[in-house]
């Protein structure tokens, strides 16, 4: 076994949220802690989506740290913030916390062997560095891995092609550029809605109609900023943990059906013109993932505000068939500004894969089922994540059994309390499967399993535990209570994320926890004041 370059007691892979906020605490609690993060820079998912049109769909202040020293003079531009607006958030934070000396970039984890005898992990990066560690985080969020479809001849392009997450640091300038765009999930929203007005040609490749919700992106002026401060800020945070989604709004407390037509129609309508956003799903009536005639109801309100908008009677049906693909909400609703209207631009064209699946791609573009060869300058891959497991998956992750975690959770993905695996020991990870994650605000999931770990670390510390890992009957427990919990909701989307369907190979199982913020956080706090239920932890001798 390699003799290590570094030995701390705590690793943490990934300068996002997560890893920055793990780092901050940790480091204040006396440990020693390091960051390795294999992008360039801090922020995460902000350093590497720098695609055209890049931002958030959490509105601000919900989706920044809830410390009052980090918000109190950091003021925002947007209510939903874009990629750029984000990285210079994160340089507050670190000009604040004084991150950076901590952390080593472009600096890529690709393996981790747990040491029986030491009680430590020995984690190795891309370029032979090896750190001996009492704690391994994985704080590599759930998009992390990327996923490009297996496309024949996807190298012999000539052309740019990049994925969405892998975008080019200096940007590409798009005008006058034929334009193609594969997939029309969040970021491909995005990407078309921003390229459609300025390229020469723009095609669009859709697989899933997108169920996307109006924006009503506002700009925040400083006297807004200060009055946010002054009135929202010193409760939202704690509102947030209240909430089924870690948002600042929940759930409508009232059945569809409770209100009569009339009453469901100006409701709907209202969301849609005051607030827009989220909130069609996660401020609407409580049995909104639920019912599926409600859901359907609310599907035939969007799609009749679409239709209003798109002009060509083909597209229509393409953006918003007569039949639903799958319950709203089923997959995480995407938010729009122009994106419905770019399809009536001249030079925007949309190409429906499940009737003209992409055969390969040449030299010039992308040949198509029917025979129709067009041709490209730029590709973009919005082509999503394999997400959840992905990020974790990928890093060859050796535990008390010589089993890797890739092998583990070949067949399953199972986790106890989305926080730890069993046979893993001291190994957690954040933001990944088995929590309510992509379910919910990334910075409110986030801060509650944080503060779960520390606790856990510190009591450790503190009383001489060595290690701690999940019981294999705890972690089915957990996994039956996932499953359940989704099995109850409408979820079932042909190519859910949710359920790992976007990734061909992948197993079909509920990856997340649906019960929402403050379920998750009383069965983890339960867990804790019940002496660690479900886990085995072993003392120094
Ligand atoms: C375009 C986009 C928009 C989003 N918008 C929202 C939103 O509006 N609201 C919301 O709640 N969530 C959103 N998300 C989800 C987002 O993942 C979370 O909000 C949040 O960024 C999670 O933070 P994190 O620290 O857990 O992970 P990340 O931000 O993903 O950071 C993980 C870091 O780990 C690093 N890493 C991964 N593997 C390794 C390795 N092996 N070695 C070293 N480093 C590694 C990565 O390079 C990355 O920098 C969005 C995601 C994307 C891609």
């Amino acid at each position: 076994m390699a003799s290590p370059d570094l030995t701390l007691d705590i690793l943490c892979v990934g300068a996002g949220f997560a890893g920055l906020f793990e780092l901050y605490h940790l480091r204040s609690l006396g440990y020693s802690v390091k960051v390795f993060e294999a992008g360039g820079d801090i922020g995460g998912v902000w350093w590497h989506n720098c695609y055209p049109g890049a931002r958030v769909d959490s509105i601000v202040p919900v989706y920044e740290f809830s410390d009052e020293k980090l918000w109190k003079d950091w003021s925002w531009t947007e209510k939903y913030p874009d990629w750029k607006e984000l990285r210079r958030y994160f340089q507050h934070v670190d000009e604040k916390l004084d991150l950076r000396k901590d952390i080593l970039f472009n600096r890529r984890v690709v393996s981790a062997k747990w040491n029986a005898g030491k009680d430590m992990w020995l984690i190795t990066s891309q370029d032979g560095f090896v750190v001996s560690a009492r704690f391994f985080l994985l704080c590599v969020g759930n998009n992390s891995k990327i996923y490009i479809p297996n496309f024949p001849g996807i190298n012999k392009f000539r052309g740019s092609c990049h994925h969405t997450a892998r975008w080019p640091q200096g940007g590409i300038d798009l005008c006058g550029k034929r334009v193609a765009v594969i997939g029309t999930g969040a970021s491909g929203v995005q990407v078309v809605q921003d390229v459609g007005p300025r390229a020469s040609q723009l095609t669009v490749f859709q697989r899933t109609p997108n169920i996307a919700f109006p924006m009503r992106q506002r700009t925040i002026d400083e006297e807004t900023s200060r009055k946010m401060k002054q009135e929202l800020y010193s409760t939202v945070y704690r509102r947030c943990r209240q909430t089924l989604g870690g948002h600042a709004y929940d759930l409508y407390p009232k059945y569809s059906y409770d209100a009569t037509e009339e009453e469901r129609i100006l409701f709907y309508e209202d969301l849609w013109n005051k607030t827009g956003g989220l909130q069609l799903v996660a401020a609407s009536y409580l049995d909104i993932r639920l019912n599926q005639q409600a859901n359907d109801e609310l599907y035939y309100f969007w799609r009749k505000k679409v239709l209003e908008r798109v002009q060509s009677p083909r597209l229509q049906e393409i953006l918003a068939p007569e039949a639903p693909p799958h319950p709203v909400g089923a997959k995480r609703p995407s938010l729009e500004v122009s994106y419905f209207d770019t399809f009536n631009l001249p030079h925007v064209e949309l190409v429906d894969l499940t009737q003209d699946p992409i055969v390969e791609f040449t030299e010039n573009g992308i040949l198509t089922a029917d025979g129709h060869e067009r041709e490209f300058d730029v590709i973009v891959l919005a082509t999503g994540f394999d997400a959840m497991s992905g990020g974790i998956t990928q890093i060859d992750i050796e535990g008390m059994d010589g089993i890797s975690i890739a092998d583990k959770w070949a067949k399953s993905v199972q986790t106890y309390l989305g926080m730890m695996t069993a046979n893993f020991p001291n190994m957690f990870f954040i933001y990944g499967p088995g929590a309510p994650t992509a379910l919910s605000n990334g910075p409110t999931c986030i801060e509650v399993q944080v503060e779960w770990i520390n606790a856990c670390i510190k009591d450790m510390m503190d009383s001489g535990v060595k290690r701690i890992v999940p019981l294999h009957e705890a972690e089915e427990q957990w996994q039956q209570i996932i499953s359940q919990s989704m099995s109850t909701g409408l979820y079932d989307a042909p190519t859910s994320v949710f359920l790992g369907r976007n990734i061909p190979g992948k197993v079909s199982e509920p990856l997340l926890f649906v019960g929402g913020i403050p379920k998750y956080t009383e069965i983890c706090r339960e867990k804790m004041y019940n002496g660690y239920e479900g886990f085995s932890r072993t003392s120094l001798q």
